[in-house]
């Protein structure tokens, strides 16, 4: 059985204040069947890893070395360091705003994983390869692109994000999440055998509210979501864990 994720990307929003969302998440307390991570901005993590309690703590991306001459980056190491325990790697507006290829992702997932992190790796297609019915292809060339080799249950997440879902309160139907979900999981067992590719959980991301929650968590091969905007007030997050737990 795979536990759920409820997953929250907090992206470039948040200070100090914004901690106390985490407070009120981490009161709730552990869930009986749902993993619940919060990535606030790298700025956060070592205090939110402070006050967390049973939510794990991530970060949005990290370079694929160490350490090193690269102004401004942030590694894995340090990252762990930090109090995270995952990484968002090769989320859509990485790739789009930084130009991060399929190989960069798989690099950062290898120094992820060097470092003891879960990756959590992002995938999704553009509204123009939805509509030209190129779906399944750009999935599928992601998916082996942009995870290493090594990967198994425990270090890798995938989430499937329609670029064209993000942030725009448009959500695919049922049937093209469940497609794409199911497509992904046979994907996963080709390449790494039934008992990896059926232990990876696999999230649905790209405006995931409490108003649909429980109709996406009840979409086969959905494991969780992966949440942007609706995470970072905790009223609402706490409305889609409650969703995906008793999904
Ligand atoms: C995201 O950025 O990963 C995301 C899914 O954002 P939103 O939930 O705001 O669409």
């Amino acid at each position: 059985m795979r536990r759920k994720l409820a997953a929250g990307n907090w992206k470039m929003n948040g200070t100090a204040t914004a901690l106390a969302e985490l407070e009120t998440l981490a009161a709730a307390g552990a869930q009986a069947q749902t993993d619940v991570l919060i990535c606030p901005p790298s700025t956060l993590i070592s205090r939110a890893a402070a006050i967390s309690g049973s939510v794990a703590i991530g970060g949005q991306d990290c370079h694929a070395n160490a350490s090193g001459a690269h102004t401004g980056d942030i590694s894995a190491e340090m990252l762990k360091d930090a109090g995270a325990s995952h990484v968002i790697l090769g989320h859509s507006e990485r790739r789009e705003d930084h130009g991060e290829a399929d190989a960069d992702v798989r690099s950062k997932a290898t120094a992820a994983w060097s470092a003891g992190l879960i990756s959590v790796i992002c995938v999704g297609e553009s509204l123009a390869e939805r509509e030209a019915d190129n779906t399944l292809d750009i999935i599928g060339g992601q998916l082996a692109g942009s995870i290493p080799d090594e990967a198994t249950g425990e270090n890798l997440v995938v989430a499937y994000e329609p670029i064209w879902a993000i942030g725009t309160g448009k959500v695919p139907t049922m049937s093209q999440i469940g497609e794409v979900h199911d497509f992904m999981r046979t994907q996963l067992e080709m390449r790494f055998g039934e008992g990896v590719g059926r232990s990876v959980r696999l999230l649905y991301g790209g405006s995931v509210k409490p108003s649909n929650a429980t109709e996406i968590f009840a979409v086969s091969n959905v494991d969780g979501a992966l949440v942007g905007g609706a995470s970072l007030k905790a009223a609402d997050f706490s409305a889609i864990i409650t969703a995906l737990d008793a999904a």
